[in-house]
């Protein structure tokens, strides 16, 4: 049994992390899916336009195609010659003298240059009455005003939402090409976790962290391959975080980080080759957190075992090397706010404080959620950001401006 070093690393800024984290992570290839199965994904490539759209010049209205010179002199009667509906076209153009009626979205017939709206109008043997003058170009939405072939009309690195998916459909790309979701092995560690379930022995706890994770892992945009539990003992945790390295692209363990007699993560780790980037980040809670790369190139995060140390230490440093391996930034969930009343901090660590938050004139005011210790899981219900008070801050007072990130 090899034994850890006593003497621990020095403690790496999170910052400091997220760099090394990104220097070693991969965008991943894209793939070709459905629309239906597109929410949530990240475009690999830029979506460019292939014709215009809209695609022909339609009316804005339900109302009467026209010449608009023809209505300068209103009230005029123009004889009513066909209809355009949408989906069907008119049989003749307008001419002088002539109107057709349209719906909205409907083709503007050949000859027209507006649409007079049915409000402005009225109907009298066979003729319409234009009561009002209209300009060339009223009421018509031309071909291409939203966007035109040969633009591009989504970046590589979109999150796919609602909006996006209906634009795509629009333009007619069916198959987008997205990223790769990233695959991610967990592995939880500790004779003492039992599933919800079974009555618990006297020592035993629930296992809250994997099924935490594995939401986590699903909020970032990111696939469970695997998601087991090793008691703690090295050789059946080699044998474990063998196989979950096989087929992943980030392996996350929990708990065993440490470095009594029967944490075995990193020791096992090394003994599959991989290799220590960091271990110790200036973070609280998740501050013992260690990041390694296996032979292979997967990245191996070593999260601590209490529940608000493995969320936040995923959350900080798991999320962004998911959004690296999408190609996804991540500055749409962080912006600048106010604390609301002190925020505890640490000196030598970042402290991440679980935070409610509300939106005032200058912006967004957070206020912490209770007790702040690692192993209090209820601090970490129903708060949508977490706060970043700096290391060199014992307390971050009232009205003083914070960093935050919100969390998913
Ligand atoms: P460890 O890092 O293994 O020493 O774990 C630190 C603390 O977190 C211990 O109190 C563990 O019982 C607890 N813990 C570890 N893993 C989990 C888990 N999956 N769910 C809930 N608590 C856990
Ligand atoms: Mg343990």
């Amino acid at each position: 049994m090899r034994a850890v070093s006593a003497v621990e690393p020095k403690r790496i800024s999170i910052e400091e992390a997220r760099r090394l984290v990104g220097e070693r992570l991969v965008r991943l290839p894209g793939e070709e899916i459905a629309l239906d199965d597109a929410l949530g994904r990240v475009l690999a490539q830029d979506a460019i336009v292939p014709s215009d759209l809209p695609p022909f010049d339609s009316s804005g209205m339900d109302g009467f195609a026209v010449i608009a010179t023809d209505t300068d002199d209103a009230p005029v009667a123009l004889k009513i010659v066909g209809e355009s509906r949408a989906g069907m076209l008119a049989q003749v153009p307008v001419e002088h003298g002539t109107a057709i009626r349209v719906s909205t979205g409907a083709v503007v017939p050949r000859g027209a240059d507006a649409v007079v709206r049915q409000e402005l109008t009225e109907i009298e043997d066979g003729a319409v009455i234009v009561n009002e003058e209209v300009t060339a170009g009223n009421d018509v939405r031309y071909a291409g005003e939203d966007i035109r072939a040969g633009e591009i009309i989504l970046h590589a690195g979109t999150l796919l939402g609602s909006a996006e998916i209906g634009a795509l459909a629009a333009v007619n790309i069916a198959r987008p090409v997205v990223v790769r979701q990233p695959r991610i092995a967990l592995v939880s560690t500790g004779d003492e976790l039992v599933s919800p379930g079974p009555v618990l022995q006297p020592g035993q706890i629930r296992d809250a962290n994997a099924p935490a994770l594995t939401a986590a892992v699903r909020a970032a945009g990111a696939q469970t391959v695997t998601n087991v539990r090793v008691g703690d003992d090295r050789g059946a945790t080699v044998a474990t975080l063998e196989g979950a390295i096989d087929g992943a692209d980030i392996v996350a363990t929990v708990g065993g980080v440490s470095v009594g007699p029967h944490d075995h993560v990193r020791p096992a780790l090394e003994q599959l080759g991989a290799e220590q980037v960091f271990c110790r980040v200036s973070l609280k809670p998740g501050g013992q957190v260690c990041f390694y790369v296996a032979p292979d190139g997967t990245l191996a995060f070593a999260l601590p075992g209490n529940p608000a140390s493995a969320l936040t230490a995923f959350r900080v440093l798991v999320v962004p090397a998911i959004y690296g391996m999408l190609g996804r930034s991540l500055t749409l969930h962080t912006a600048r706010g106010f604390a609301e009343t002190d925020l505890p901090g640490t000196i030598g660590r970042t402290s991440v404080i679980r935070c409610h938050a509300e939106m005032h004139d200058d912006g967004w005011h957070v206020t912490p959620n209770g007790d702040q210790r690692s192993h209090i899981l209820t601090s970490m219900l129903g708060v949508p950001v977490i706060a970043l008070v700096p290391e060199d801050c014992e307390v971050l007072r009232a009205g003083e401006p914070v960093d935050i990130e919100f969390v998913g």
